[in-house]
């Protein structure tokens, strides 16, 4: 077996955490056709795109050319799904091939998603439709390319068999690249085991992987435990702002990295209301847009609740301190909303009127029931003196109108507006189109829609109809899962 030369594929979490860990295969796939390749992506990791357009190349996209010294392994881990607590879920359809040097000399995850059972697959077929692959590609590639931290997506390839949901499908494989796969869930799948050195292993390699700076803490699990809560109030922050519905943030689909990840029944929120849900399996809107702040802050609580023992040997001072840790939360992520809220209106901030702008904002939002992405960015045409394109999104022009006056008076920066407030996301009626199409077997309208999230904030002549809210019965109807 081959590979290029500036590519190895290492078994660092393999070896280092085997309890985790199944050695595990794919299921050979026997006419892999390449659907999408992210060539920039692929040349950061060492992968010529020519080889992995080659036979070799796809069939290592797909798990069934494993290169020498790899380790590809299934990962254990547990999770509260929609609040109940799970033991064992794992990777039931995915595996970790190994670990590859980014060009930016840390390690990345490679990682399938569709490649087959594994023992964790409980009722599952291991299986995944070539629809929710690109899904996950399309959305995972417009967050990063807003400066969100994601996983990545290097290719979705089309397996020739079919997939049964509720009528059979084409099936796919999505090879996706991430900082890490450690999850709250990993935690707590470790601490359940009740080797508390299998724990401490755990948090010493999130440390080093991820919150180096820990390791120099006084209390260094502590401190690794405020890292992430850190880099998840940022996160969650950097969601709402752009209005991402995570739509299944399960304690098993959040990361210790920061890094956004399980794109399943996510969706950009249309018409701006903090109740918006777009998952049809989340009857309660546990995962509302609105809700996203509070069930992070309840999904640490359950990561605090697993390293307790870590922070101290008495447990009453382990609990005093992950509350104070956790208590961090709110104020961090209040802080990252502000001063995102502020540079979306183009306003230095910190003045209190400021804020009583944004609340009023958000209500005449709601109460006129206007596109989120389209509002912010027509709003850096009325900073310019052209407030119509804004205007005419709002029923009640008296109340904008008053609203519009205000704000301006504060001196809003266009350019720094445009700057962060998107022209283009994946809006889900685009998504929707795209995937059909691409179903059907034209790639088309899949390519179109990459290629303008790929740059979301420079805005193209002849692309209009991607900067176009949903039409109106669309949007009121949508569902994603
Ligand atoms: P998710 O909701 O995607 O985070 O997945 C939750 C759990 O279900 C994980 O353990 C997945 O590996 C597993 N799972 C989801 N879909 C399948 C499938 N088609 N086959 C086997 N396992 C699956
Ligand atoms: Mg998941
Ligand atoms: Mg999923």
């Amino acid at each position: 077996t081959t590979s290029p030369p500036t590519f190895t594929l290492g078994a660092e979490f393999a070896r280092a955490l085997p309890e985790l860990t199944l050695p595990w295969q794919a299921e050979q796939v026997p006419e892999p056709r390449l659907l999408v390749l992210n060539e920039p992506l692929a040349a950061e990791l060492g992968l010529p795109a020519a080889w992995l357009r080659g036979s070799e190349g796809v069939r290592l996209l797909v798990g069934n050319h494993v290169p020498d010294g790899a380790t590809p392994v299934a990962q254990a881990y547990a999770g509260h799904q929609f609040g109940s607590y799970s033991p064992r879920l794992g990777d039931g359809r995915a595996l970790l091939l190994g670990e590859v040097v980014h060009a930016d000399g840390l390690p990345r995850d490679l990682h399938l998603k569709g490649s087959g059972r594994t023992p964790f697959a409980r009722g599952g077929d291991g299986l995944a439709a070539v629809g929710p692959m690109l899904r996950e590609y399309v959305v995972s590639e417009a967050m990063h390319a807003l400066g969100i931290p994601t996983t990545r997506s290097l290719a979705v390839v089309a397996t020739g068999r079919s997939v049964r949901r509720e009528t059979l499908l084409p099936g796919a494989v999505l090879a996706r690249v991430a900082s890490s796969h450690l999850r709250v869930g990993s935690f707590q799948y470790a601490r359940a085991t009740g080797d508390l050195e299998l724990l401490r292993r755990l948090a010493d390699h999130a440390i080093a992987r991820h919150h180096p700076g820990a390791a120099q803490a006084e209390h260094k699990y502590l401190a690794l435990f405020e890292a992430v809560v850190a880099v998840q109030a940022s996160l969650v922050a950097r969601w709402m702002l752009v209005g991402f519905i995570h739509g299944v943030m399960n304690t098993d689909n959040m990361t210790i990295s920061g890094e956004t990840i399980d794109y399943g029944p996510c969706a950009f929120m249309d018409e701006f209301d903090p109740a918006t849900v777009y998952s049809s399996i989340d009857h309660g809107g546990r995962y509302a847009y609105g809700n996203q702040p509070v069930v992070a802050e309840w999904n640490l609580a359950r990561l605090a609740e697993a390293l307790l023992p870590l922070f101290a040997d008495d447990q009453e001072q382990a609990i005093a301190l992950a509350v104070e840790a956790l208590g961090g939360f709110r104020e961090q992520y209040e802080n990252a909303w502000s001063a995102g809220m502020y540079a979306k209106l183009g306003l230095s901030g910190d003045a209190a009127a400021t804020l009583g702008l944004i609340e009023e904002l958000l209500t005449l939002l709601r109460e006129n029931h206007v596109d989120h992405t389209s509002f912010y960015r027509r709003l850096g045409a009325a900073a310019r003196g052209d407030a119509e394109p804004a205007r005419e999104l709002f029923l009640d022009l008296a109340a904008i109108d008053g609203w519009l006056a205000r704000w301006r008076a504060l001196g809003p920066d266009a350019d720094a507006m445009d700057r962060v407030n998107p022209v283009y996301v994946p809006r889900n009626h685009l998504v929707e189109e795209a995937l059909t199409a691409a179903t059907e077997g034209d790639q088309g309208p899949l390519d179109q829609l990459l290629d303008v999230v790929s740059a979301p904030f420079d805005e193209r002549p002849g692309r209009e109809r991607y900067a176009a809210p949903a039409p109106k019965d669309f949007a009121a109807a949508y569902q994603t899962f």
